[in-house]
């Protein structure tokens, strides 16, 4: 442990502390819902790396495809060859049930941001406008464009500027901290957990507001005629786990509808089977939220870099052949990942499993909360379960640090956990094979970390 601790500290001092590092070990090696440290911890996963081995760690399904792929070619490069068969097998896969029916044309590259890079360039030539809006609390990524449209915390954007213009940000419905949230804390509820079998309460009064703002937004601030689309992600990642309420999503696409705006979903955290459908934004279809273009990343390919843009057939449109490309997009391996990933959830009942998961975790952090009145919210859909701390007490208040410092105590039971957004939020986010028994496992040990820090 010596020399780990000698070689560590080499690395640090040759990695920028730009990179924030929520532990200090080296990881050895990854099975399913676990990974060892080279220090011969076991530590139990509940990030899935941010929500990307969601096969979990080295399914054996994708490990074979990935050495079949590397021994047959990894690089047919896009612009020198029409394709290599593992992407005409993705195609097929994608047309064939888990991409929407109406988004029949794809666009691969490497990483979300450069996914949501290229959904700007798409919806500004298909539509011949520039502006684009963003909603409050997203994350889209650390390019300069992605980074441009992110707001979920200052740090991703501080000393970079200036940033691209051209970008608005619309209020994002926050239930729990809305201007009703006095009326509706009155009505005693503090945990809204938001689907089946968790019903929330329809307290929701505030759900026709932000839909108000982007028409208010659209008068004074950006002109329908410059405006080309809308970015949101259908549960808010990086920003803490927050669904819209009921009709938000319903009145965003006839907003959107009534100006000729595209509308983009961000399903780099939210898609590839996390909240227990393909697809984040098809947890609230209520009469028709369907994007024009669709971000996909992280999970889609159990950790292999992998990501890419579905739209509509008529948006690549304009664009004039050349204009879109990248030297690694469509790369052999990562696609047969892909494919192998697609596989998996398919026949794993992976989708089913999320749910379920997803609910067996939910209730059991709401059988926590009922001991620590400390968690104020339990939110989010399938296997993308955010938890808000408050005052110790259930106030709406919650001291400075307190998910850090659960997140803390989590690693020193040896369970990975992360914290999200700029309110006190941590978030489990598994692999989407998790077992009932992992999930007992997490359960009782994000226990005892709360017991350890709030008492
Ligand atoms: N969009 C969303 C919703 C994300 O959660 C992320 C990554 N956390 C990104 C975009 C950026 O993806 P990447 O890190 O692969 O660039």
């Amino acid at each position: 442990s010596k020399s780990v601790a000698q070689a560590l500290s080499k690395f640090y001092t040759q990695s920028p502390a730009a990179v924030s590092k929520l532990n200090d070990f080296i990881a050895k090696r990854g099975e399913g819902s676990w990974v060892w440290t080279t220090e011969g911890r076991k530590l139990l996963d509940m990030t899935s790396g941010i929500g990307v081995t969601s096969t979990g760690h080295c399914h054996p399904t994708v490990v074979k495809a990935v050495q079949e792929q590397a021994a047959t070619i990894v690089h047919a490069q896009q612009n020198i060859f029409g394709s290599h068969e593992k992407a005409v097998e993705l195609y097929d896969k994608f047309s064939n049930g888990v991409m929407p029916s109406h988004l029949s044309r794809y666009f691969l590259c490497n990483s979300g941001a450069e996914a949501v890079d290229n959904a700007i360039k798409i919806v500004r030539s298909c539509t011949g406008r520039q502006n684009i809006i963003a909603f409050d609390g997203g994350y889209h990524g650390r390019t300069i464009g992605s980074m441009s449209l992110t707001t979920s915390k200052t740090v991703y954007r501080q000393g970079f500027g200036p940033l691209m213009p051209g970008v608005f940000v619309a209020p994002y419905p926050n239930c729990l901290h809305c201007k009703t949230q006095a009326e509706w804390k009155r009505a005693g509820y503090h945990i809204q957990p938001s689907y089946p079998p968790f019903d929330a309460p329809d307290c929701r009064k505030c759900c026709g507001s932000p839909a108000e703002a982007l028409e208010w937004m659209l008068l004074m601030q950006t002109a329908p005629m410059d405006t080309a689309a809308v970015i949101l992600e259908p549960v808010l990642g990086e920003g803490g786990f927050l669904s819209p309420p009921p009709g938000f999503m319903k009145n965003l696409r006839a907003i959107c509808d009534k100006h000729g705006i595209m509308v983009i979903a961000d399903e780099v955290q939210s898609g590839a089977a996390r909240t227990g459908k393909w697809w984040g934004h098809q947890q609230f279809d209520d009469g028709g939220m369907r994007p024009d273009l669709m971000i996909f990343a992280k999970g889609m390919a159990s950790g292999y870099p992998f990501a890419g843009v579905a739209a509509r057939a008529d948006a690549f449109e304009k664009m004039a052949p050349g204009t879109m490309g990248g030297t690694y997009g469509g790369n052999a391996v990562a696609c047969a990942a892909a494919v192998a990933t697609i596989e998996v959830i398919e026949k794993e009942g992976l989708l089913r499993n999320a749910h379920e998961r997803g609910i067996q975790l939910t209730q059991g952090i709401l059988d926590l909360a009922n001991r620590h009145p400390t968690i104020i919210d339990v939110r989010g859909r399938g296997l993308m379960v955010g938890v808000e701390f408050g005052s110790k007490d259930g106030g709406l208040v919650a001291p400075k640090g307190i998910a850090t410092a659960v997140a803390k105590a989590c690693i020193k039971h040896d369970m990975l956990l992360m914290t999200a957004g700029a309110r006190e939020c941590v978030r489990f986010l598994p692999s989407l094979n998790i077992s009932a028994a992992e999930v007992d496992i997490a359960l009782k040990l994000f226990g005892q970390a709360l017991d350890e820090v709030v008492g």
